[in-house]
């Protein structure tokens, strides 16, 4: 079979065709192989492609091709390079751990593996996770198959092109802030940050352990769901996960009890920041759903605009702690000096780039005594207010739908241009990670070829809820799968 006969498939559908034996695992992952070997030196979306690995489990998986398949068996996977993988590098896009190889896999590794997937590979990242263009990895960044020009957006950039330019079928990444959804945006595909403590976070290595998500990277909706009933459910290595069981798609309530859902419209979310096009094509999908009988009701969330300094100062001061064990003795980069703290000193000078250390120094800061009532504990406060705001707002409706993000696109290079301007990409997203909720990210339409991500946020735990909304509106919105042709040179 060619690539693109894939191009509008599901999982399901591969594991259909498995199950009928029409393809075989092998054959399946020397597709994907290919379609990487074509694409990689104009996207550059894996920082690993594991083929050596992957052959032999994909050939060993068709010497034993068991009477009933596992969900995931024979299916190839993408793998953000902050998830640990083990015997694989996981480099987080950073110098400082270059060279490093996990000896363990991570939660959500693991419970792939069992359900039959095969890593195929790692994808680049802004290191640590700190960026929303890949731009800040330090192998170089990747590219939007969609127009090589621009970026693919972050951090998890590379599963998201990864996904839309079909070197993979799907993809894990990690979402902060919003790097899973504003990638996903970007690139015409799903992205799912699921609740807070829905889905084990032992080996997802940390950024900032009060909000980090690893969340699936999809092409259609109905994969999403599938890979996270695989990948949540509690952990006993992770304090923070909730003791509740995998999600299940019997939560997903009938198409009749969809249409019943009341829609909320954050008014704070269609302010003049949002370019004109982006705002018409949300509206274009509400009205889809309006026609359809759906309430829509108008809601506010006042607190949105202090969402992001919260936001950086949080996350930053926990990634100041998180980071701190990166010093030359335990993992990774060593570089020796004169005496201990030399050494330390060296390894993080040369170790980290400029925005892990710009955060670093801005969460010690905020921290450090005499500054934390002033910073840290002022952000945690307007978290509460950012959580109060959706909690008041879901008492008027069940879910709400926002853009993802208030832009297209932008070109590779204007990342380090205009910082202020690139943190405020994430406005759209970073309130509901604050809050913990569940929220998606879907391709609505598309302007000049680039995409237009539209964002559905729900209550703590009611995935099922927000992914029936997404799986009707996809069909409602019946929107071509992306499978970019990857003509131009890289840069052009
Ligand atoms: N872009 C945001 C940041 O730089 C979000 C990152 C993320 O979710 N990992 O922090």
């Amino acid at each position: 079979m060619k690539i693109e006969e894939f191009k509008d498939f599901t999982i399901q559908d591969y594991h259909h065709l498995l199950e009928e034996k029409k393809i075989s695992p092998l054959e399946l992952v020397n597709i994907f192989l290919e379609r990487i070997e074509e694409g990689e030196d104009k996207i550059h979306a894996f920082l690993f492609v594991n083929e050596e690995k992957a052959k032999n489990e994909a050939r060993e998986k068709t010497d034993n091709w068991p009477e009933e398949l596992p969900p995931l068996w024979g299916l190839p996977v993408a793998i953000k390079d902050n998830i640990c993988t083990q015997g694989m590098p996981t480099t987080c896009g950073s110098k400082m751990l270059e060279n490093f190889v996990s000896p363990y896999d991570a939660t959500v590794v693991e419970r792939l593996k069992a359900a039959g997937a095969i890593i195929l590979g790692k994808t680049n990242m802004d290191e640590f996770a700190m960026g929303s263009s890949t731009e800040n990895s330090t192998f170089g960044p990747t590219h939007n198959p969609l127009d090589l020009r621009r970026t693919p957006g972050g951090s998890s950039g590379g599963s998201a092109a990864s996904v839309c330019a079909l070197e993979a079928p799907c993809a894990l990444g990690s979402d902060t802030g919003g790097s899973v959804r504003q990638p996903a945006a970007f690139c015409g595909v799903v992205g799912l940050r699921p609740t807070y403590g829905r889905v084990p976070r032992y080996g997802v290595v940390g950024l900032a352990s009060s909000l980090d998500q690893a969340g699936p990277i999809t092409r259609k909706v109905e994969d999403a769901i599938t890979i996270l009933e695989v990948i949540s459910g509690k952990d006993s290595r992770d304090s923070t996960c909730a003791p509740y069981p995998p999600f299940s798609r019997n939560e997903i309530p009938s198409l009749e009890d969809i249409r019943k859902i009341k829609v909320g419209v954050p008014r704070e979310y269609f302010s003049s920041r949002v370019e004109k096009v982006i705002g018409e094509k949300i509206q274009e999908a509400l009205g889809k759903l309006k026609g359809e009988g759906v309430e829509l009701v108008e809601v506010s969330l006042p607190h949105t605009d202090y969402a992001l300094e919260a936001y950086y100062i949080v996350a930053s001061a926990e990634a100041s702690s998180n980071l701190a064990r990166y010093d030359g003795v335990m993992y990774g980069l060593r570089v020796e000096g004169e005496d201990l703290q030399d050494m330390y000193f060296e390894t993080r000078t040369l170790g980290f780039g400029k925005e892990v250390k710009r955060r670093i120094i801005l969460g010690t800061y905020s921290l450090s005594s005499g500054h934390y009532d002033e910073y840290y504990l002022k952000s945690m406060k307007v978290r509460t207010l950012v959580r109060k705001d959706f909690e008041e707002a879901l008492k008027q409706c069940n879910l709400l739908i926002t853009p993802t993000t208030p832009s297209f696109p932008f070109f590779l290079g204007e990342e380090t241009q205009d910082l202020y301007e690139r943190y405020t990409d994430d406005i759209f997203t970073i309130p509901s990670a604050l809050a913990g909720l569940p929220s998606l990210s879907l391709n609505c339409g598309y302007e000049g070829g680039l995409p237009v991500g539209l964002q559905i946020i729900g209550g703590p735990f009611e995935e099922g809820k927000l992914l029936g909304l997404a799986l009707w509106l996809e069909k409602l919105l019946a929107l071509p799968s992306p499978f970019p042709e990857l003509k131009e040179g890289r840069g052009q």
